[in-house]
């Protein structure tokens, strides 16, 4: 019976030190040719921080508030709930995890995810919009999506349950990025109760400059409007804010991009 035991422990040691060996190997084999992707990160915090889901929750409830009071005002235009798509209420952060993986950069298989359409919420953003849709206000979604994923995106949207997912109130990218114009077609209908966004291009066109220091200095101007006609939602991954980073070149490896913009971190 003690034999059996001692045979029973050296099998044991055996296995495990050639796992471990395995390991090892395949670790080390693995860290030489790992480099920290630029948006590692971003991406895990959007899919595993409960602070991110509380950031978002907390967005959308500034938005109902926000509503409420509106909706109490009375206008004489109807009302209108304008948001932006990707990262306000389409999460888009698999998009993100595979471009890690797989060690690419958008847009390199952008369209691929957009036409498998199943993009899921952003946290609190379907609530919200039906909530908008209980109170009879129009929501209209302004995306910088090209026209050619319009359908697809329509039929994400629907599959999840968004309401007004339909042609009417769904704004696709036309000849430019700014999205003031699409913004002043509602009003000419509509009153704005709140505009919804993850980019400060979502609220007006004043922020879409890649100068870093006049963003700063147009959201401090506008700092009143955060939280009340303007709700943000947090993305790290993505959005005007990298393009206006010191270092950020466009078109180059995630590895060069992620060198180039180290140099701009303020230490101590
Ligand atoms: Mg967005």
């Amino acid at each position: 019976m003690r034999k059996l035991n001692l045979l029973f422990v050296i099998a044991f040691f055996a296995v495990f030190s050639f796992q471990a060996c395995h390991y090892q190997a395949h670790h080390d084999h693995d860290h030489d040719h790992f480099h920290a992707h630029p948006i590692l990160y971003a991406t895990l915090y959007q899919q595993y921080a409960a602070e991110y889901r509380a950031l978002c929750y907390q967005a959308f409830n500034l938005a109902s508030m926000q509503l409420e009071k509106e909706v109490a005002v009375g206008y004489d235009y109807p009302l209108a709930v304008v948001v932006d798509i990707d990262e306000t209420v389409l999460d888009n952060s698999p998009y993100q995890a595979t471009a890690i993986l797989e060690d690419f950069g958008y847009p390199k298989r952008w369209a691929e995810w957009v036409e498998l359409a199943i993009a899921e919420p952003v946290p609190g953003a379907l609530e919200f919009l039906l909530e908008a849709e209980e109170k009879g206000v129009e929501v209209f979604y302004i995306t910088n999506r090209k026209e050619e994923f319009r359908e697809a995106t329509l039929k994400n949207l629907l599959e999840q349950g968004f309401p007004y997912a339909d042609d009417d109130h769904l704004l696709m990218r036309t000849v430019e990025n700014d999205k003031e114009p699409r913004r002043r077609m509602i009003l000419e209908m509509y009153h704005i109760a709140v505009l919804i966004g993850d980019n400060l291009g979502d609220f007006h066109s004043t922020f879409d400059t890649d100068q870093a220091d006049l963003r700063m200095e147009y959201t401090d101007e506008k700092k009143l409007e955060f939280g009340s006609r303007w709700i943000m939602l947090p993305n790290a991954i993505y959005g005007t804010w990298v393009n206006a980073l010191p270092g950020y070149e466009h078109g180059i490896t995630p590895d060069e991009l992620a060198f180039e913009l180290q140099k701009g971190l303020k230490g101590f």
